[in-house]
C-alpha cells in the first residue's frame, strides 16, 4: 500500500503504548485519523502543538492533513487493510468524518487500538435511521419522520405528514447532497428516483421544518466522562451547505440551557469520547429539534479556534488521548464565514488575501486543497474581537467579499 513519509521520509518511530488503556497518552505518541479533510488538517495541527504524531488515512495522498501529518496511508474509506496499517503505527486512532465504513473501526479496535469515540458512536450516527430512533430512543424532538422503502411508502407518509417533506438518503450525506425537497404531493412521483440510491434503499423522509434559526451544541466528553460544551453557535446554510456561524448565539439563556442538555445527554448516551456536534432547529415555539448528529469536530465550531479559550480541534485531542478538556468558554463574540469554491473546476489559486486580511480582526484559514470547484469548502474567515456578533458577522462577510477564485 502507498504511504508517504513527511518530513524526511525516514523510519517512522514505534507506537507508545499507553500502559494502561485510560492512561493519558504523552507526546510523541502517535494518533491516527481516519479521513484528511480540512477537518483532519485542522485536528492535526492541533495535535501538533501538544507534540503528536499523525498517521491520516486518505485516498487521496495530497489530502488537506497530508502536509501537517508524519504519514499518509493512501487507502479509502472502505479498506481495512489500511486501517490495519494505520493502527499499526498509531496509539489511539479517531475519525474526521462519519463516512468511513464502520469495518475500518472494527479493524482498528480487533489490532488492540483504542478508537475513540468507538464503533458504536460511529454506527449510531452514520445511518440517518438508526439516528433518528436513537435520537427519539431519549425522548428528544426532531422533525416528524417515517421510514420509507418505495413510492408507495412516500405517498402515505405525505399524507401523514404534510407537505413539504425533505426526502435523505440514510447513508453518505453531506453539505446538502444525498437530500431531495419535495414541495407538494404531486413532486412525491420521481423523488426516490431523483436521488439516485439502488432500488429498496430504506429512506428517511421528515416534514420540512419552518424554524426560526438553525443552532449547534458542541460537547466534548473526556475519557473519565468530564463534559464541556461550547457557546451555542448559530448557523445560516445556503442549498444545504453551511455559510456563516455566530456564536455565542444570541437569544434567550433559556434556550442555549436546553441545547447545552440535548448535547450533553446525546454525547453521554452515545457513549462518546470526544467531541460530538448536534446541529439543532430552533422552532417558533422555543422548542428545539435535533437535525443530525456528527462525532466529530465539526464545521460549525471553526470559530473556537480565535473564539474560545480551547479551540474544538485542541478539544477532541485531549479528549482522545485522556487529557483534562480546556475551558470551552468564548473569548467574545466571534463570526465564521466559509470560504467556499466557484466557478469551473481548476487549479485552486486564492486572490485578495492581502485585502481582507486588511482588517486586523479578520483571520484567514485555507485548507491547501488543489483543485477549486463550486461550492467546495476550500477556507473559512473568523472574526473575533468585534463589539458583538452582528459587528463580527459583517466585518467577516466584507472580508470575503474580497477574496476571490483566479
Ligand atoms: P447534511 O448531512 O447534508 O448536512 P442535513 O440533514 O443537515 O444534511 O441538511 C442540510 C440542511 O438542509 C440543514 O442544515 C437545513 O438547513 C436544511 N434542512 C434539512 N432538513 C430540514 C428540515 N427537516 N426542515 C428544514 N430544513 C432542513
Ligand atoms: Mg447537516
Amino acid at each position: 500500500m502507498a504511504t508517504r513519509c513527511v518530513p524526511d521520509g525516514g523510519l517512522y518511530t514505534p507506537r507508545v503504548m499507553a500502559t494502561s488503556s485510560r492512561d493519558p497518552l504523552p507526546p510523541g505518541a502517535a494518533i491516527g485519523i481516519l479521513g484528511g479533510g480540512q477537518l483532519g488538517r485542522m485536528l492535526a495541527l492541533a495535535a501538533r502543538a501538544l507534540g503528536y504524531r499523525i498517521l491520516v488515512l486518505d485516498p487521496d495522498p495530497d489530502c488537506p492533513a497530508a502536509a501537517v501529518a508524519d504519514r499518509v496511508v493512501a487507502a479509502g474509506y472502505d479498506s481495512v487493510e489500511g486501517a490495519v496499517e494505520l493502527a499499526r503505527g498509531a496509539d489511539v486512532v479517531t475519525y474526521e468524518l462519519e463516512h468511513v465504513d464502520a469495518a475500518l473501526v472494527d479493524a482498528v479496535e480487533a489490532a488492540g487500538v483504542p478508537v475513540r469515540p468507538g464503533a458504536m458512536t460511529l454506527r449510531m450516527t452514520q445511518d440517518r435511521l438508526a439516528e433518528r430512533r436513537f435520537v427519539a430512543s431519549l425522548g428528544i424532538a426532531t422533525a416528524p419522520w417515517r421510514e420509507v422503502g418505495d413510492e408507495a411508502d412516500l405517498r402515505v407518509a405525505a399524507a401523514e405528514l404534510g407537505t413539504p417533506l425533505r426526502l435523505k438518503a440514510p447513508y453518505g450525506g453531506y453539505d446538502g447532497r444525498s437530500q431531495v425537497r419535495i414541495e407538494t404531493p404531486g413532486e412525491v412521483a420521481g423523488a426516490i428516483e431523483s436521488l439516485g440510491r439502488p432500488a429498496g434503499t430504506a429512506l428517511l423522509v421528515e416534514r420540512e421544518l419552518d424554524f426560526v434559526a438553525e443552532l449547534s451544541v458542541i460537547t466534548a466528553r473526556g475519557l473519565d466522562w468530564s463534559l464541556a460544551t461550547f457557546p451555542i453557535g448559530r448557523n445560516r446554510h445556503d442549498a444545504g451547505i453551511l455559510v456563516e456561524s455566530v456564536a455565542p448565539a444570541p437569544g434567550p439563556g433559556m434556550v442555549a440551557e436546553a441545547a447545552r442538555a440535548v448535547g450533553a445527554r446525546i454525547a453521554e448516551a452515545l457513549d462518546a469520547v470526544g467531541v460530538v456536534a448536534v446541529e439543532l432547529f430552533l422552532l417558533p415555539d422555543g422548542t428545539l429539534a435535533v437535525n443530525e448528529i456528527a462525532p466529530r469536530v465539526h464545521n460549525s465550531g471553526h470559530w473556537t479556534i480565535e473564539g474560545a479559550r480551547t479551540s474544538q480541534f485542541e478539544q477532541h485531542v485531549r479528549a482522545i488521548c485522556g487529557l483534562p478538556l480546556g475551558d470551552a468558554a468564548a473569548l467574545g463574540p466571534t463570526a465564521m464565514v466559509n470560504l467556499l469554491g466557484a466557478g469551473e473546476p481548476r487549479d485552486a489559486r486564492l486572490e485578495g488575501v492581502a485585502d481582507a486580511l486588511a482588517d486586523p480582526l479578520v483571520h484567514l484559514h485555507v485548507y491547501d486543497k488543489r483543485r477549486v470547484f463550486e461550492r467546495r469548502k476550500m477556507g473559512h474567515l473568523s472574526v473575533a474581537g468585534a463589539a458583538d456578533v452582528d459587528e463580527a458577522l459583517a466585518r467577516g462577510r466584507a472580508a470575503l467579499g474580497r477574496l476571490r477564485w483566479a
